[in-house]
């Protein structure tokens, strides 16, 4: 039987795991392996997916993966793992009887006599590597204050923060993707992958969350294996302590030959000595003592051990640690094995191998290994850990999911938790902090105006200033309050485990489009603003469903549409305001759907990513960290503003203020601008919006969408002088046209940062001709409809 036919409540043992390739390597590196035991929580609010309890941690599974997974529903009895804990207790007294060797402490953990630390002008590297919800984060906040800088990883934009650790100018500490394991799974894994493999830090700082300690030693035993020296941070200690738990950490270091170190990121505790120990191992290149983490009688270790020796010569060729690229031979990693170059007889070695596993253990060997790993750990833990009688986080968790994720209330309460979102960013401190600023912004403009008209400053420049720059960036730069106070709540809803929710509980519909679920959350704030929205993908774990929902956020009518749409309303529809308003944002969700159904067949084939997701216990966010996010965001943002959009903002003020001969012109009819919009007209004629001023309006809504209105006031005269030139048809046609035309310059721009140029050229393309053929259909249907001209 499969996972799938349990009910909530009912627990089991899995028997074997099935699915291919990387799926099925996710599910063995996060701990379904055969033998653990599985608890079912719960079903998602939709049925689909469910959440289970493994080694002591929820995860998120999806139905259609749970099939995969063979079990034997016989209820596990707890004597079981009692034995299985003793023996190991059994197992390891004989090294527990080992003096202590002081791991990790000045002078004893390497030879004295042949040591060669690296020199003083040496930039120590660090690499900061630990699961996601681990405390990465805080910890990096805290080791490096506020001396920190953001990129990305080169190719690929994932972000990559770097820094120096406080006190320490020679040093720089690189946080990498929160991982759970080293295969390549995810862009992010490979990025976390490849810089320990190949930019060969002089040390990594692995992060180990405590109160969920066997999800995240697993990743630990590979970082061992890599062969750079390690240190373990055993962070939320004070979660684990508070709940009556303890961890000998002697006895851990000398079982793992790394120093670990007891810590609290978000207390502050034992960083100082997390420090001294970091680089301490790094100046001294003090390698993990222990790698060998497989019982001696067990057939892997032979097996291990046999394919050490068949790629000794390759791997040293390649710069690849032996025993790491021993186990991703064995476990099948297709990029090790590539990279290893194995030659036929050596291949046919090999998969000899990989059948002796197989027929030895009764496990192939991918799940043979990850199996090696996790029984090691388990050994570990029962040594050394004292887990808490009762776990308070644990417990409040599920109180507060019964509710935030119940049958009935979850989506009642997501909607009315993303309204308030919403209402205090765009109602009330988005817009105060949004008011101020541009009160500030005109403040300064009308300064300058003086200035340069006392100064006699020429005409041209006069304009390009006021009108150009100051007008432009100060209308893009007015966003600004909107992104960080956005990014504040997102922060929040993240750190505190809320958006992991969302996505358990929204994974069937947006699966049902192609996405995961937690593209829910960037697509509903497309619905504010499409900047925050396309920054906010960068959370999202998988590439193709952040490409995908980058492309479509555009799609989801922004506020800044709302303008344009009451403009209309009041001009064309007095009266019908909610109606229309309704219309139009059904409309932009139907084809939102459609183009995503259309990006799934076309440009992103295959599946929506797999969904084996962690559900961290809820925890209060460190403000440290939220306004370090805000800080990083708001960067980014003003990056932005006085790049890209400087040089759209002066390139459209001078289409609009210079004739053909570069004269300034007085009359914005004689101005490149008119000319160009001559020039589009003719294209826009179909839809029976020919009139040369509302392309220049529509061109001019490419700086900021609400400059629509205000550019039509201005060509058209406040009294209603483009009712003269629009029949109701063709005012409902433009508003189809604005909502689903071009975004603004701020969002292409931050398009472009995600996807590049190409894509953002793109999109802008396609979504002005998407808006002409629609508006273009919707024209002659109605029409049609209503037999002619009305
Ligand atoms: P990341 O996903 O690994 O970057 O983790 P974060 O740094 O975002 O932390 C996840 C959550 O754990 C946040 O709400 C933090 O405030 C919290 N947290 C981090 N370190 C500690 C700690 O030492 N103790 C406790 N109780 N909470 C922590
Ligand atoms: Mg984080």
């Amino acid at each position: 039987m499969t996972l799938r036919e349990l009910k909530a409540g009912q627990s089991c043992r899995v028997v074997s795991v099935g699915g291919e390739g990387a799926l099925r390597q996710h599910f063995l590196d996060m701990g379904i392996i055969p033998g653990a035991e599985i608890t079912i929580v719960k079903f998602a609010p939709m049925g689909d997916p469910v959440e289970v309890r493994i080694h002591g941690y929820e995860l998120s599974l999806r139905l259609d993966d749970a099939e995969k997974i063979t079990i034997t529903e016989s209820a596990v009895k707890a004597e079981d793992t009692a034995k299985t804990e003793d023996t190991a207790k059994e197992k390891r007294k004989d090294k527990a009887n080992v003096a202590h060797p002081n791991l990790g402490e000045p002078g004893v953990h390497h030879d004295k006599k042949t040591e060669n630390p690296l020199p003083d002008d040496h930039v120590l590297s660090f690499a900061l590597v630990g699961n996601q919800n681990s405390g990465k984060t805080t910890l990096f906040n805290r080791l490096t204050g506020s001396n920190q800088h953001v990129g990305n990883f080169p190719g690929v934009t994932v972000d990559r923060k770097d820094g120096a650790i406080i006190g320490n100018p020679k040093t720089v500490i690189t946080d990498l993707p929160g991982i759970y394991s080293m295969s390549p799974y995810s862009k992010e894994e490979i990025v976390s992958r490849d810089f320990v493999l190949d930019n060969k830090p002089d040390a990594i700082i692995n992060i180990v969350d405590s109160t969920n300690i066997e999800r995240n030693l697993y990743l630990t035993m590979q970082l061992l294996e890599t062969d750079r020296p390690v240190v373990v941070a055993l962070n939320m200690m004070d979660e684990l302590t508070g709940n009556g738990g303890s961890v000998d950490i002697n006895l851990m270091e000398q079982i793992l030959g790394v120093p670990v170190v007891p810590i609290s990121a978000a207390k502050n505790q034992g960083i100082d000595e997390l420090i001294t120990h970091a680089l301490h191992i790094a100046k001294y290149c003090e390698k993990p003592l222990e790698q060998d983490f497989c019982a001696p009688d067990s057939p892997i270790h032979s097996s291990i051990h046999a394919v050490e020796h068949l790629i000794e010569e390759k791997a040293k060729n390649t710069g690849l640690p032996l025993r790491f690229a021993a186990c991703k031979a064995l476990e099948g990693d297709e990029l090790i094995l590539n990279q290893l170059g194995l030659d036929e007889n050596e291949q046919g070695l090999l998969e000899h191998i990989r059948v002796k596993v197989e027929k030895k253990s009764g496990l192939d060997p991918a799940a043979a290994v990850a199996d090696m790993r996790f029984t090691y750990i388990m050994q570990l833990v029962g040594q050394c850990v004292t887990k808490p009688v009762q776990n308070r986080e644990r417990e409040r968790s599920e109180k507060v999911d019964r509710i935030l994720t119940g049958k009935f209330t979850a989506i009642p309460i997501f909607i009315l938790i993303m309204g308030l979102v919403f209402f205090l960013t765009f109602n009330v401190i988005g817009a105060f902090l949004q008011w101020l600023l541009e009160l500030g912004i005109e403040e300064l403009t009308a300064v300058t105006e003086q200035a340069l008209t006392n100064a006699h400053v020429n005409d041209v420049i006069h304009s390009l200033i006021i009108d150009g720059i100051f007008e432009g960036v100060g209308s893009v730069l007015s966003f600004l309050p909107i992104v960080v106070v956005m990014f504040f709540f997102l922060s929040l809803l993240e750190d505190s485990g809320y958006i992991a929710r969302i996505a358990f509980f929204m994974d069937k519909i947006l699966r049902k489009i192609g996405l995961s679920g937690r593209s829910i959350v960037p697509l509903l704030i497309g619905f504010g603003c499409t900047v925050p929205a396309v920054m906010s993908t960068r959370t999202l774990p998988s590439d193709r469903d952040r490409k995908m929902t980058i492309l479509l956020t555009p799609f989801m009518s922004c506020t800044a549409k709302l303008p344009i749409y009451a403009f209309f309303v009041s001009s064309f529809f007095p009266g019908k305001g909610g109606l229309i308003m309704i219309g139009l944002y059904v409309l932009s969700i139907i084809i939102g759907i459609l183009i995503a159904f259309i990006y799934k067949k076309v440009l992103f084939k295959g599946e929506a990513a797999p969904f084996v997701m962690e559900l961290p216990n809820y925890r209060l966010p460190s403000l440290r960290s939220t306004v370090q996010l805000m800080w990083e965001k708001a960067k980014d943002f003003l990056q932005k503003a006085f790049s890209v959009i400087l040089v759209a903002t002066v390139v459209v003020w001078a289409l609009q203020s210079f004739d053909t001969r570069f004269n300034l012109v007085e009359d914005s009819s004689q101005s490149i601008m008119a000319l160009i919009s001559g020039f589009i007209s003719p294209v826009m004629k179909p839809l029976g919006l020919g009139d040369w001023r509302i392309t220049t309006s529509l061109i001019s809504g490419f700086m900021a969408k609400e400059s629509v209105v205000s550019v039509l006031e201005v060509l058209f005269g406040a009294e209603g002088g483009i009712s003269a030139v629009l029949g109701t048809v063709e005012a409902a046609t433009l508003l189809i046209f604005s909502l689903l035309y071009t975004p603004c310059v701020a969002a292409i721009a931050s398009v472009k940062r995600e996807l590049g140029w190409k894509w953002s050229v793109a999109v802008v393309a396609w979504q002005c001709i998407l808006a002409w053929i629609v508006s273009f259909l919707f024209r002659i249907i109605v029409l049609a409809c209503t037999g002619g001209f009305v």
